[in-house]
């Protein structure tokens, strides 16, 4: 609305230690601000008197730790008030992790820098992982630290793309309408929005990502006492759970977060224990606010997410359109063939699919709306293990004159010359 229509204005009056749970409106922003008070936002504190605008559909809580009064302004699908939060017990647990960092700060030495928390966020889906470990790194950067966030869920991850794991240091407390900045993340690619289309190649990615990192920490004594809160995917039975464990011992996390399910909490921490006893699993309750996201949700935000690495959360960015001949592309495909021709095969033994396997793709109309990344592989043998610079889409095939069109976030040549392709598709809209 514009800032003519302030009959529509609504006030909201918030006592100390409960929130303001709110759901835009299906077609236009809501705007909100603070007007007395404090309040924050998934950890992040909201300015006073500024509007903010949220996009439509967006959910989100304004909590205050001692009372706060907020305009509202547009239209909502839900906004109410709740004083029942488990935020008391969340930034207890932001406490804890803060004291640790300091006492790994302090012990600091020449030879050996001590490692900070290495947290993972663990539940089922819809139960405030994302959330949870937004607020624990909002509030560490709030108190100057730059925790790593790194996130593993390749369904509705909050740094890039669908389809990928990455890591980034948060240095500022995380924009609560803007998100995590996108400026020169840490991103494996592996082109499928669920983990079971190749599950050793997930776990491949995880292991490279961790051991990354794991070099970045030992030139950076200050981000290894900062830590890491890790992020992962609501997927939490078999070999969901089996993707836990790995996730949990590869980055060698020393606190494990269950989210709002009792179960999975007595499950991980016999398992995890029984590897190693000084890891601390802890049960936090789930926010009564979380929304339920249903598949189709999930697959627009998917979609939203895509939209928003080339042309901007607000259309702020301009993606370019290139033009490329069919025989200048080096696109792969990761696992899926079959690992040796029959004719190789002992007798009745039937070929397996190698899930690390690298397979040239002739370019044809499947390429048509598939998102490739761009790797910094210098050689093929090293596109598995690689990072990716960022993201290409087709828009066109042009079979006759061999010729693709795709769009890329800025002008002039790729940064790699190898191109990465899985199940990871967009429409335009
Ligand atoms: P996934 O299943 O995708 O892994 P998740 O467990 O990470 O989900 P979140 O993404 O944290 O869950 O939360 C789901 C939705 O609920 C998000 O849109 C989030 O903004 C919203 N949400 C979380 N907590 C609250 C709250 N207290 N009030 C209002 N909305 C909330």
């Amino acid at each position: 609305a514009a800032a003519g229509s302030a009959s529509a204005i609504k006030q909201v009056k918030l006592e100390k230690e409960s929130e303001l749970r709110i759901e835009v409106g299906h077609e236009t922003p809501l705007r909100i601000r603070l007007v007395s008070g404090t309040a924050e936002i998934f950890g992040t504190e909201m300015p006073p008197e500024i509007w903010l605008s949220f996009p439509p559909r967006h959910k989100f809580a304004v909590f205050t730790w001692y009372g706060a009064t907020i305009d509202m302004d547009g239209d909502t699908e839900t906004d109410y008030t709740a004083d029942e939060t488990p935020m008391v017990s969340y930034v207890n647990v932001h406490a804890i992790l803060d004291a640790r960092r300091n006492r790994a700060k302090a012990s600091a030495s020449d030879s050996e820098s001590p490692q900070g928390p290495r947290v993972i966020v663990v539940g089922p889906t819809d139960s405030g992982k994302s959330t949870l470990t937004r607020m624990l790194l909002s509030w560490a950067a709030k108190q100057g630290w730059k925790p790593t966030f790194v996130d593993l869920d390749i369904g509705q991850g909050s740094i890039t793309i669908p389809g990928c794991i990455s890591a980034t240091p948060i240095e500022l407390p995380i924009d609560p309408v803007e998100g995590v900045p996108l400026e020169m993340p840490l991103v494996y690619f592996f082109g499928h929005v669920t983990p079971s289309n190749n599950v050793e190649l997930y776990k491949v990615l995880v292991k490279e990502l961790a051991h990354t990192l794991e070099r970045q920490f030992s030139g950076n004594a200050e981000s290894r006492a900062a830590g890491m809160v890790i992020n992962t995917m609501g997927w939490i039975e078999g070999v969901g759970y089996e993707l836990l464990q790995h996730a949990i011992d590869t980055f060698k996390a020393n606190v494990v977060l269950v989210l709002g399910q009792e179960k999975l909490f007595s499950m991980l921490k016999k398992d995890v224990l029984k590897i190693n006893p000084n890891v601390d699993v802890v049960k936090l309750q789930r926010s009564g606010g979380v929304v339920s996201r249903n598949p189709k949700f999930r697959q627009k935000f998917r979609s939203l997410r895509t939209r928003e690495y080339f042309y901007g959360l607000t259309n702020d960015l301009s993606p370019h359109a290139n033009i490329a001949n069919f025989s200048d592309l080096f696109i792969y495909r990761i696992g899926g063939g079959p690992q040796a021709p029959h004719s190789a095969l002992p007798i009745g033994a039937k070929p397996v699919a190698d899930p690390l396997r690298l397979a040239p793709v002739n370019i044809n109309r499947d390429l048509l709306h598939v998102v490739l990344a761009v790797s910094f592989a210098t050689e093929p043998d090293q596109i598995v293990s690689s990072n990716v610079a960022g993201f290409i889409y087709v828009t066109e095939v042009d079979i006759q004159r061999k010729k693709v069109t795709y769009l890329a976030p800025s002008p002039g040549e790729l940064p790699g010359k190898f191109l990465v392709m899985g199940t990871l598709t967009w429409l335009e809209t």
